[in-house]
């Protein structure tokens, strides 16, 4: 009779509509309804059907089923409630995050033309004027369709349109990201056998260079053996020392076949890597995993970088699939995990199904599609939007490196914390989550500690590979002593050209982009700021230009200053930029490359520096915290930390406990293979604690140590924060409504309460910015929030206040 709804718009609630005699309706399926004032329509997904007479109005009726079988299941509406409770956001803003755009249909949408625009779309006469309106460029939103289709509701027509690949979503347009593809060689059919592999080193005996090739081929493809591997081109042409050209002679000649297919992806011809052998001590920890999932749902693995946790996860996904059942394995960026997926494809081949948010749209709808049908893929590798997908026959959630602030979104609302909701969703399948780092966070580390998740460690290198061993150099002392090279100490310098001279392969570590920080003016102090943001600019040499890190203007660099006119500027501080270029002189025969948002902005950017050090075509790598994060490369022997001070003094409660996970993590990327890697670690403050720790491979002092800290201030893991920012043009504005919501909170939470703040950047993108934050008790942040949802519903409903925005951050990191 009547359909509870929810519809796409950050509009609390859910809405009731009349479902008119002969449309089938199920929950779970797309509905087009009419909302609000004028003609605008929604594809809104069904909650719930009841009979229940509502008091009010006369509900408006459906006008029509976009779907025939349900695309939302029962469980992910459930979770989408208990997103929109637990984040104080709405049910519909969880719905716009959880579907592709492409299943999520408004008045708004726009249109484009799609790839097959001709096609003549039978018992649509009027779909001809839409398509020419869209074949000449236009763009035209799904509300001007309807009126070029003469149809109250083009929903219909419309989504048969897309799904006919006549029509697009804008946005589609926009998406860059595509699986890269890259050149493999193989024996031609005919050479792959011994016999004629002799005749061909007969033949080639006069081309030194191309029999070379041909030697490290089968070397490296190991084809004279039972496992076979693949060879990449531009592997086979570094490792022979020989060039493309010489290569694609010896395909000319007939010995070898070029073919061209996603990079990592393994042949579907090709034999699956066989299952690992695991060592005594992961096989102990796998058993303990089993054994803390009979008591538990949730159980923590913590392992050393380098232990071999990925390998436990494998066997796990192995044992899941023979069961019959789904598994959600989740990285916390997709872009820096390439490897991992790589090793996942080489088990268990197109099992593997990849979700993340920058795949095109129409990949991303195809993938939950198939997510619904009767043979939903799999094993799901995604990041955190992952997961939202549909799951039947979920087995096993696997969150690697749980302690990454990755998982947590920020823009737009929900800002949800993927580990968090992945636990969530576990729940309501019944199933069992497995959380994996060498560097928990202190919420995990507590659950484990106080029972409520079980808890394994593996806390040996695979291989008995030693642990790195970190040293750290005094930079007051290096500088005094006049042995600074720029930003490196002799020290550093040193081990650095020691691993050049072994050919190993170096990662310098600097948490900053650019060139510098800051221009300053020598005669006045003045640093050119952001017009919009409360923020100083940062140089970025290879553009000229001072950017704001904040909103993304630029301006060209300052020639005098601003404030007393000055000529005399100087540069402060240091960026990867700056760091790169300092490395050139130093290193003048290495080769160098850059990881850092402004080096992989473009297509594929980030995968190509990422192969080519794989490959060794790069000797020193520097980058920002992107290379902390999980690479796993065989000839990685030093690290260097440039300036450890930065990491560590942070205004935030997280701070000591974020400097130790991107210290350890970063320091795990050496010596992953056979001798123990070398750690540098550059600091004024040597002899802070923390670095002490990170030294010692401390998990457990990190953790006691915070511990402490956490419950004498009362942060997280013994209370749960909430943060509300709020923003206005005008300050005053901001500054009275922040101070009005603080003292409604007041009589409930007192000293609860902190703020309102200035928080540090205090303006961006021309709105000014107040801070406050509540800290709830554990037992009652249901009943808190209940409480906080209805006293900013009272405040903000005073026009005094309603125009300023509010952002609501639940557990923020
Ligand atoms: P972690 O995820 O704990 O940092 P990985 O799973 O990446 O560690 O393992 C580190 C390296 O050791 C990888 O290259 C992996 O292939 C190898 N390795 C770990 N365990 C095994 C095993 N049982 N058999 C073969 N290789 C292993
Ligand atoms: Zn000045
Ligand atoms: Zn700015």
């Amino acid at each position: 009779m009547y359909a509870e709804v929810i519809l796409p718009l950050a509009v609390p609630g859910t809405f009731t509509y009349a479902i008119p005699e002969g449309l089938a309706v199920v929950t779970g399926m797309r509905v087009a309804v009419p909302f609000g004032r004028g003609r605008k329509l929604y594809g809104a997904i069904v909650r719930r059907l009841h009979n229940d007479d509502p008091l009010e109005r006369k509900p408006r009726p459906i006008l029509s089923v976009l779907d025939t079988a349900p695309i939302v299941l029962s469980e992910q509406l459930e979770l989408w409630d208990r997103i929109a409770t637990h984040y104080m956001c709405t049910v519909g803003e969880v719905m716009i995050a959880a579907l592709p755009g492409q299943l999520s249909l408004s008045s708004e949408t726009r249109l484009v033309a799609g790839p097959q625009v001709e096609q003549h779309i039978p018992g649509e006469e009027r779909a001809v004027f839409l398509l020419n309106a869209l074949e000449d460029g236009q763009v035209v939103t799904l509300e001007q369709a309807g009126e070029l289709l003469g149809l109250k509701d083009p929903m219909p027509v419309v989504k048969r349109l897309m799904e006919q690949g006549a029509l697009l979503l804008e946005e589609q347009l926009k998406q860059d990201w595509k699986p890269r593809m890259a050149s493999y060689i193989r024996l031609a059919p005919e050479t792959a056998n011994e016999e004629a592999l002799h005749g061909w080193f007969d033949r080639l005996e006069k081309a030194p260079k191309q029999l070379h090739v041909l030697m490290r081929y089968v070397e490296l493809s190991q084809c004279l053996t039972d496992h076979p591997k693949e060879v990449e081109r531009a592997k086979l042409v570094h490792a022979s020392g020989s060039t493309t050209a010489v290569v694609e002679q010896l395909v000319k000649k007939g010995l070898f076949e070029r073919y061209e297919r996603e990079e990592g992806r393994p042949d579907p011809a090709s034999a699956l890597a066989p299952p690992p052998t695991l060592s005594a001590a992961q096989q102990r920890a796998l058993d303990e995993v089993k054994a803390g999932f009979a008591t538990h749902d949730v159980v923590l693995l913590r392992g050393v970088t380098s232990s071999g946790k990925t390998e436990l996860y494998t066997t796990l996904i192995m044992e899941a699939l023979a069961r019959g059942e789904q598994v959600l394995y989740l990285l916390p960026e997709i872009a820096l995990t390439t490897q991992i997926i790589a090793r996942l494809r080489a088990r268990f081949a197109d099992d593997v199904a990849v979700f993340h948010s920058r795949m095109a749209q129409h990949e991303r709808t195809a993938l939950w599609m198939r997510c619904t049908s009767d043979a939903p893929p799999r094993v799901i590798v995604g990041a955190r939007s992952a997961v939202f997908l549909p799951f039947t026959k979920l087995g096993l959630v696997v969150v690697d490196e749980e302690h990454d602030p990755s998982y947590k979104q920020h823009e737009p609302a929900p800002r949800y914390h993927a580990r968090d909701m992945a636990i969530v969703l576990a729940g309501l399948h019944r199933t069992k989550v497995l959380l994996g780092s060498a560097t928990p966070s202190m919420e995990t580390l507590y659950n484990a500690r106080t029972g409520k998740y079980g808890s394994v460690e593996l806390l040996v290198r695979y291989g008995d590979v030693r642990m790195p061993v970190i040293t750290r150099v005094d930079l007051r002392d290096s500088a005094r002593r006049k042995l600074m090279r720029g930003h490196f100490s002799t020290t550093l310098v040193e081990h650095i050209q020691q691993a050049l001279d072994k050919r190993e392969q170096v990662i310098v570590f600097q948490n900053r982009r650019g060139y510098v920080p800051v221009w300053q003016c020598e005669s006045c102090g003045w640093i050119p700021q952001c017009d919009q943001c409360d923020v100083s600019l940062t140089y970025h040499k290879f553009q000229h230009q001072l950017r704001c890190h904040y909103c993304g203007r630029h301006y060209p660099p300052p020639t005098h200053c601003g404030q007393c006119g000055s000529s005399r500027l100087r540069m402060l501080g240091f960026g990867t930029e700056k760091i790169e270029e300092e490395l050139g002189e130093l290193f003048t025969n290495a080769r160098i490359a850059r990881m850092d948002q402004d080096t992989t902005r473009g297509k594929n950017a980030l995968d190509r520096i990422l192969t080519a050090f794989g490959q060794g075509a790069v000797d020193i790598l520097v980058g920002t915290q992107m290379v902390t994060k999980g690479l796993d490369f065989d000839h990685v022997s030093t690290v260097a930390i440039l300036n450890a001070d930065n990491l560590m003094r942070f205004p935030d409660f997280r701070a000591h406990e974020r400097a130790f996970q991107l210290m350890a993590q970063v320091a795990g990327r050496s010596g992953r293979r056979k001798t123990a890697g070398t750690v540098i670690i550059q600091a004024q403050e040597v002899q802070h604690p923390i670095l002490e720790l990170v030294v010692h491979h401390d998990v457990d002092g990190m953790y006691q140590r915070e511990l402490e800290h956490r419950r004498a201030h009362g942060y997280p893991p013994f209370m749960r924060l909430v943060q509300f920012t709020l923003k206005h043009r005008s300050e005053e504005r901001v500054a009275h409504t922040a101070h009005e919501l603080a003292n409604a909170l007041r009589p409930r939470f007192g000293d609860l309460v902190l703020g309102p703040e200035i928080p540090v950047v205090s303006r961006i993108r021309d709105k000014h910015l107040r801070r406050l934050m509540v800290k709830l008790a554990r037992s009652t942040h249901h009943a808190d929030k209940e409480f906080l949802r209805d006293t900013i519903d009272r405040v903000f409903s005073d026009p005094a206040h309603s125009a300023v925005q509010l952002v609501t951050d639940v557990d923020p990191v």
